[in-house]
């Protein structure tokens, strides 16, 4: 017998080229065994000289897209010596059967794209096992080619003999394909197909300040110059997206020319999710009208051949931004394509390659705190998160998330996964690609689950939906804020039983546990439970949901409250402002709210930023945060009371400097840091009393920079536990839900 060890490598590393990295590098070092896929990951049995060395180079050299979450070495003893190394046919159910997230064009096929000495020259659909579609071309598992929408494409023989040999970057590369045998590109406008190469056409037509809808990876986008500020205006105009900010596309060089790309965001923009990166403008030259009064610009590499082709023969950087009717989904697929987007689009960039899954573009942000998702898109699901310690052994648990911003979480296996962005659940469209999600993530994850989680609101289409659904799964309702927290804590790793922390929720609006409308909290608890501490002041939202579209009614309910109606009737003379103030008094539709992005709303107004109607959620308070860029500025006053934080103070002094011309910019500041301060001095007493161990930080105000920064700087010195991964707004709130049903379940309180 000869001895060799059994290595088994645990994560990401089906469909990235594992197989063939271990091939190769066994080869090299001559090295004699096998390597095959199975359903725990990888196994290779090994035998020869160097074997550490081999295992320290698995993990220091795997390829791009694998991770290697764990690698278990034991002896092993061969019954007879091998001669070479092999790639041994997969065995079992359930090999193949994880997938990795769509990755942006690798370094090598983007070369040979460029290369007019390769046959993938100009080929808008090369990709390798280091790149290329993966989730959104899967139909289903395993994951081989007959279950994705490669499918009805014939491999040709070159592609197939690169697809066999595994020192070649495209051995088992499911999506293989080249111009003879792969999807093809074409430039269509009314309803004719164009001649002439298509990418040629595009640029032609992008450069004369054409719209364009161009299917990509994850759905389609709408693109035009983004130098041209007649055509970003058309644009605006069709798609009745006034202010909305708009992503874009550039090479790296394009973006270095028109933004401030920190170290930090530049690799993040060139990680293989290649995510939407908010970047400073610098001080010129894109048109206002991308994005208008916002501080940040929205940036993307190009990821795939046909983006990296585009910019190549246009020049210059794109607006790209969702193709869809406002509010609904994405579109995906040709036909419709034509249907919906022939009023927006002057042509269409058009495959054959069909979207099995509408990927939104992610969009992410490095905060103070370090990177943070804001949006999970494409390149960032299906991959899963580590459940913190003492979730271990969790049962198989569905969360349904909020009606915003709707994502649903599955946990299974100590691991978490957290979908897409499945949108605002408001549009009819968007509830049913939701249902659809709801399928498609139990069927190809084999989820069978036990707990359901919902927000505790009853009108909630989650929550209606959680509940119908019975079926003998025990319901888990959770508190919207609880969530928030949750998921803060689960994202930082913080251990089931590590005991209590603060928490400060500053958000758009959740169901409170006394019925009226939260959002502005300092909590105190664990997975488990939690209690109010304090919050701030609650408000009338005189109109009810008409508040939350326009910060003019939140300025007067705060103003009045305060005892500054007079400034309400002067800065709101030409509003129904008596109307209004019955509601108040009366409290018919004027439900009470302790929201801190209300409050938000409120400052923005009182400044005049966009007083009358919001065009988009957030589109105030990220006004008033892109004014707020002095950070020495005194903190506004707020009022500790019993009865809560009041803003009272806070709108006196601001009345103040209103009236002696101080600046909307310190104005700003003073606003952010006071608020700031305000939350974070009950947090730091919880800690600093022994009641909490650290604090943490969540809700839909936490993407705001400033924010974050002033609050950071207060609690220096103690445990801060940020959002990363998830994001901090309702697209996180379904694992904060999964994680609290655990802990419930794990302290017997489920049935
Ligand atoms: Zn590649
Ligand atoms: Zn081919
Ligand atoms: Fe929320």
């Amino acid at each position: 017998m000869t001895p060799g060890r059994r290595i088994r490598v645990r994560g990401q590393v089906q469909g990235v080229g594992f197989r063939p990295f271990v091939w190769q590098l066994a080869t090299r070092m001559g090295l004699s065994g096998e390597v095959l896929n199975d359903p725990e990951g990888v196994l290779i049995h090994v035998m020869g000289t160097g074997l550490d060395e081999f295992e320290a180079t698995l993990r220091s050299q795997a390829p791009p897209l694998a991770r290697v979450d764990a690698l278990e070495s034991v002896p092993h003893r061969f019954l007879q010596p091998l001669q070479g190394f092999f790639i041994t046919a997969s065995t079992g159910k359930g090999a193949q059967t994880s997938v990795t997230p769509d990755a942006a064009t690798c370094p090598d096929c983007l070369a040979e794209i460029l290369d007019p000495g390769q046959r993938r020259f100009g080929y808008a659909f090369a990709n390798c096992t280091q790149c290329g579609p993966r989730f959104s071309i899967l139909r289903g598992l395993p994951y081989d080619r007959s279950q994705t929408s490669m499918a009805g494409f014939q491999i040709c023989a070159d592609c197939a003999a690169e697809y066999g040999n595994p020192a070649d970057r495209r051995f088992h590369a499911q999506p293989i394909a080249c111009p003879r045998c792969g999807p093809r590109l074409w430039l269509e406008a009314e309803g004719q197909e164009m001649a002439g190469d298509a990418i040629l056409g595009a640029a032609l037509r992008l450069r004369v300040g054409n719209i364009l809808a161009i299917k990509g990876l994850g759905g389609f986008h709408l693109a035009c110059d983004a130098r041209d500020s007649a055509a970003i205006a058309r644009l605006r105009q069709r798609k009745h997206r006034p202010a909305k900010p708009f992503a874009m596309m550039g090479t790296a060089a394009m973006v270095a020319a028109y933004a401030r790309v920190s170290d930090a965001e530049s690799q993040l923009m060139a990680d293989p999710a290649a995510p939407i990166v908010l970047l400073t403008p610098l001080g010129v030259s894109l048109p206002e009208n991308i994005a208008p009064g916002m501080l940040t610009h929205g940036w993307m590499l190009p990821y795939t051949p046909l983006h990296h082709l585009l910019l190549v023969a246009f020049g210059g950087p794109l607006v790209m931004t969702s193709g869809n009717l406002s509010g609904e989904p994405q579109v995906i697929d040709n036909d419709e394509a034509r249907q919906k987007l022939g009023r927006f689009a002057d042509a269409f960039l058009l495959h054959d390659r069909d979207i099995m899954r509408r990927l939104d573009d992610g969009v992410e942000r490095i905060l103070p705190s370090g990177p943070m998702i804001l949006r999970r898109g494409r390149g960032r699901v299906p991959a899963t998160l580590p459940l913190p310690p003492g979730f271990g052994g969790a049962r198989q648990i569905l969360a349904y998330g909020g009606q915003m911003k709707s994502a649903i979480c599955l946990i299974k296996d100590g691991r978490a996964l957290l979908s897409h962005h499945l949108g605002d659940l408001d549009d009819a469209l968007a509830w049913q690609e939701f249902q659809k999600a709801d399928a498609d993530y139990a069927q190809l994850f084999d989820h069978a689950p036990e707990i359901i989680a919902c927000d505790r609101h009853p009108g909630y289409r989650t929550s209606v939906h959680a509940k119908q659904r019975g079926e003998n799964l025990a319901l888990v309702e959770v508190q919207h804020h609880h969530a928030h927290l949750a998921a803060a804590m689960g994202d930082a790793g913080w251990p089931r039983a590590a005991g209590p922390v603060a928490g400060i929720i500053l958000d758009g609006m959740g169901l409170g546990d006394d019925g009226s409308i939260w959002g502005g909290e300092v909590l105190l608890g664990d997975y488990r439970a939690v209690a109010r501490v304090t919050h701030l002041v609650a408000a009338a939202l005189p109109g009810g949901d008409a508040a939350n579209r326009a910060p003019w009614r939140n300025l007067l309910a705060r103003l009045d409250a305060a005892g500054l109606g007079e400034l309400a009737t002067r800065l709101l003379a030409d509003r129904p402002l008596s109307t209004l103030r019955r509601a108040i008094a009366s409290g018919v539709n004027a439900p009470l709210s302790s929201s801190a992005g209300r409050l938000f709303d409120a400052v923005a107004a009182a400044l005049g930023l966009v007083r009358e109607t919001q065009s988009f959620e957030g589109e105030a308070a990220m006004a008033l945060e892109a004014l707020a860029t002095e950070m020495d500025a005194p903190p506004y006053p707020f009022l500790q009371t019993s009865a809560g934080i009041d803003p009272a103070p806070m709108f006196h002094a601001l009345a103040h400097d209103l009236a002696t011309g101080t600046t909307p910019q310190r104005i700003a500041a003073r606003f952010h840091a006071g608020l700031a301060r305000a939350f974070t001095e009950p947090a730091r007493k919880l800690v600093e009393s022994g009641r909490a161990h650290a604090v943490a930080l969540s809700g839909g105000c936490f993407q705001n920079a400033t924010l974050l920064r002033f609050c950071l700087q207060d609690l220096a010195g103690l445990q801060v536990l940020v959002h990363h991964r998830t994001p901090a707004n309702d697209g996180g709130l379904a694992f904060g839900q999964a994680l609290v049903a655990a802990a419930r379940d794990a302290a017997g309180e489920v049935e």
